[in-house]
């Protein structure tokens, strides 16, 4: 999303938690509170402010975490099953549950990486060949999980986390420049806005916004349906 070009330290000014929680939103003149579309004790799930395709949503931590790496046993399974339930919304409102998932993660001193306190993963449906555009630029990646993303935490290295066509690998992400999966996206499709601050507020962004919340708040009471009784997940990630 989003990615404010200062670290917003925890706190009053951080513009993912309240009371700011929503001031971008706001400013696009879009839903803030109401904008999210599902939530629990730990993640908000909504759309991007500036999304690169109907459908594009974001995957946030309520609280502080720098990325997904830094994510205990218990947070990274939550997240996982927050992916599952995305590719059922995905399914439920555009028939095919193929998603693009990705996270730059963290920020580093080298540069590169998300400037903002909560980790957040980017969702997108369907498949749009980001992880060749990568390897492309030389960024060859290795099979991810909690394991080795943490590793890269760890050891104070941004990462670039892809999970397409069901397969997640990880690459290396120091000295990536902001917003390099975004542009990535569009690179397949020969687009070239990728920029949020490009695209933010104006009409054609609000309209995939709006469409994006509406398609998959729709979707959030049939899918939570199609869950078997007992609460288990029919393609459970790994
Ligand atoms: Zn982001
Ligand atoms: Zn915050």
């Amino acid at each position: 999303m989003a990615e404010p070009t200062v670290w917003s330290e925890p706190g009053p000014e951080c513009v993912l938690c309240p009371p700011l929680r929503f001031r971008f939103n706001a400013m696009a003149g879009l839903p803030g509170e109401t904008g999210v579309i599902a939530r629990d004790a730990a993640f908000l799930l909504m759309p991007d402010v500036a999304p690169l395709a109907e459908g594009h949503v974001l995957l946030v931590t309520r609280e502080h975490h720098q990325c997904a790496g830094a994510f205990g046993r218990a947070m990274w399974e939550r997240a996982m099953s927050w992916r599952d339930r995305v590719a059922r919304l995905y399914r439920e409102a555009y028939g095919d549950g193929a998603l693009l998932l990705f996270e730059h993660g963290p920020a580093s001193a080298q540069g590169g990486g998300a400037c903002i306190d909560h980790a957040h993963w980017h969702l997108l449906p369907g498949t749009h060949g980001v992880r060749a555009v990568v390897e492309q630029q030389g960024l060859p990646g290795a099979p991810a999980g909690h394991t080795a993303l943490r590793a890269y935490f760890r050891t104070g290295r941004s990462y670039l986390l892809i999970e397409e066509d069901g397969v997640a690998t990880v690459h290396p992400g120091d000295g990536v420049r902001s917003q390099f999966l975004r542009w990535a996206v569009t690179a397949g499709a020969g687009d070239e806005t990728w920029r949020w601050q490009e695209t933010f507020g104006l009409p054609g962004s609000r309209r995939r916004f709006l469409r994006t919340l509406r398609a998959l708040r729709a979707a959030v009471g049939p899918e939570a349906e199609a869950v078997p009784r007992g609460g288990h997940v029919p393609e459970s990630h790994q």
